[in-house]
C-alpha cells in the first residue's frame, strides 16, 4: 500500500494545504523524512531538486512552528538567491493556512526592505549565507531562538566557498536546535560540517531511480556535429514551443547558440556566470514574463531557476552525467504541467541514450523515444 499525506502525523490543515496544490501523495523523500523531522531529530536527506524534498522539510518546519512568536523560529540556508525565493515561494505556499511569515534575504537587493520585515516579525527566514552574514553583522537579523536550521544543497554552498559562513551562522543558533542537511553528494567537508554540528542524524536517501521526473516525454535525435543547429531550428518550426530552455557546455556556448537562433528568427538569449547579478535578473524576468520564449544556459547559471511551465527543454550539448540529465530536464514537466525533452547525439557519443528504459518512478514519466537519424 503506497503511503498518504494522511499517514504522515501532518495537522489536516496541511493535508489540505497540499491537496489543494494537487499532490495526491508524498514522494520518497517525503514519505521517509516528514514524519522523521517531525520528532525534531537532525537529518541528513540526500536528494535533488525535483525529488520533492522542499515540501518534505516545509511542512515539519511549519507544523513545528508556534504562531506569532518575535522571533525567527526557523531558518534556511540556500545557495543561490533563485533557490532562496522558490524555496520561501513553497513555504509561503504550504504555510499559507497558518499565515505562516516568511521572508527571503539574499545579496543585491537594498537592506531596507528585509530588515524592515524583520522588524515586523518573521518566522521562517530563506536566505543565502553572504547575506545572512551582512545582516547579523548588522545586527538586524536575531536568530537565536531558530527551532530548525535547514542547510539546503549543502553541495552548492560548499563547493561556492559558503562553508565558514555557514559554520559562523550555526554558532550564532542554539545549540539544540534541530539541524536538516540536505545535499545531492556528501563529499567528505559535508561529512564534517555534519560531524561537527549534527547531534546522531538520521540519514534518509532517496534512490537515484526514485528522482521525480513528472510527466515528461523525452526524445533523442541523432544528427550529426555539423548539423546540429539546423535540426534545433527544425524543432523549433514543429513544435508547440512556448519557452525552452537549451542547455549547452561552456559560457561562450551559450552566447553563440543565442546570437545563432536570434540571427534565425528565433530571438533567444543567454544566461551563464558572466552576467551581472542584475542582468541575470532581468533575463530571468522577460523569460519568465514570456517575453523571450528561448533561453540558452549552462548547468551552474540555470541552477535553482525557479520556472515553472518550460514547455521544451533542449539538451543542445549532452550531460556527461545521468543525474545531470536528469535534473535538467525535471525544469520541464514542473507544477502539474507536461513538458518535453530533447536530446542531440551523435551516433558514436552515447550508445545508451537516456530514453531507453531508464526507470523513472512516480509520477510515471512517458517515455517517448522517436529518432531521426541523419547521421547514419
Ligand atoms: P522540489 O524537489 O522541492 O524542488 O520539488 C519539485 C517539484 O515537485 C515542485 O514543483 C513541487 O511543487 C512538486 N512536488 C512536491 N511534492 C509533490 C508531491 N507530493 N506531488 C506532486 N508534486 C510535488
Amino acid at each position: 500500500m503506497t503511503t498518504q499525506f494522511t499517514d504522515l502525523d501532518l495537522r489536516p490543515e496541511l493535508v489540505q494545504a497540499v491537496a489543494a496544490l494537487g499532490y495526491t501523495e508524498p514522494t520518497p523523500i517525503q514519505a521517509a523524512l516528514i514524519p522523521v523531522m517531525l520528532t525534531g531529530v537532525d537529518v541528513i536527506g540526500q536528494a535533488q531538486t525535483g525529488t520533492g524534498k522542499t515540501a518534505a522539510f516545509a511542512l515539519p518546519i511549519i507544523q513545528n512552528l508556534q504562531p506569532g512568536e518575535r522571533h525567527v523560529q526557523a531558518l534556511v540556508l540556500c545557495p543561490t538567491r533563485e533557490l532562496a525565493l522558490q524555496v520561501a515561494g513553497a513555504i509561503t505556499e504550504y504555510g499559507n493556512v497558518q499565515n505562516v511569515r516568511v521572508l527571503a534575504v539574499y545579496g543585491g537587493q537594498p537592506y531596507g526592505p528585509q530588515i524592515s520585515r524583520l522588524n515586523r516579525g518573521v518566522d521562517v527566514v530563506v536566505g543565502t549565507p553572504g547575506r545572512l552574514m551582512d545582516l547579523i553583522e548588522r545586527n538586524a537579523i536575531n536568530i537565536h531562538h531558530v527551532k530548525t536550521v535547514v542547510l539546503d544543497e549543502a553541495d552548492e554552498m560548499l563547493s561556492m566557498g559558503f562553508v565558514e559562513d555557514i559554520e559562523t551562522i550555526l554558532a550564532e543558533t542554539p545549540v539544540e536546535r534541530q539541524t536538516a542537511l540536505f545535499s545531492a553528494t556528501l563529499p567528505t567537508p559535508i561529512r564534517r560540517l555534519a560531524d561537527k554540528y549534527m547531534r546522531q542524524p538520521q540519514s534518509i536517501q532517496v534512490q537515484r531511480e526514485q528522482v521525480t521526473v513528472a510527466a515528461i516525454e523525452q526524445r533523442y535525435y541523432l544528427v550529426n556535429q555539423a548539423d546540429k543547429l539546423v535540426a534545433l531550428t527544425r524543432l523549433f518550426e514543429v513544435e508547440a514551443l512556448t519557452s525552452a530552455l537549451i542547455f549547452v557546455r561552456t559560457r561562450v556556448g551559450t552566447g553563440e547558440l543565442a546570437n545563432e537562433l536570434s540571427r534565425r528568427g528565433f530571438p533567444a538569449e543567454s544566461l551563464n556566470g558572466d552576467l551581472t547579478q542584475e542582468a541575470r535578473e532581468r533575463t530571468l524576468n522577460r523569460f519568465r514574463q514570456n517575453q523571450v520564449k528561448v533561453l540558452v544556459a549552462t548547468d551552474v547559471a540555470a541552477r535553482g531557476l525557479d520556472i515553472d511551465d518550460i514547455s521544451h527543454v533542449f539538451n543542445y550539448d549532452l550531460p556527461d552525467d545521468p543525474e545531470i540529465y536528469i535534473h535538467r530536464i525535471g525544469r520541464t514537466g514542473r507544477a502539474g504541467k507536461t513538458g518535453i525533452a530533447m536530446s542531440r547525439s551523435s551516433a558514436s557519443r552515447w550508445r545508451n541514450p537516456p530514453c531507453r528504459p531508464r526507470k523513472i518512478s512516480r509520477p510515471a514519466a512517458k517515455t517517448n523515444c522517436s529518432k531521426t537519424s541523419k547521421s547514419g
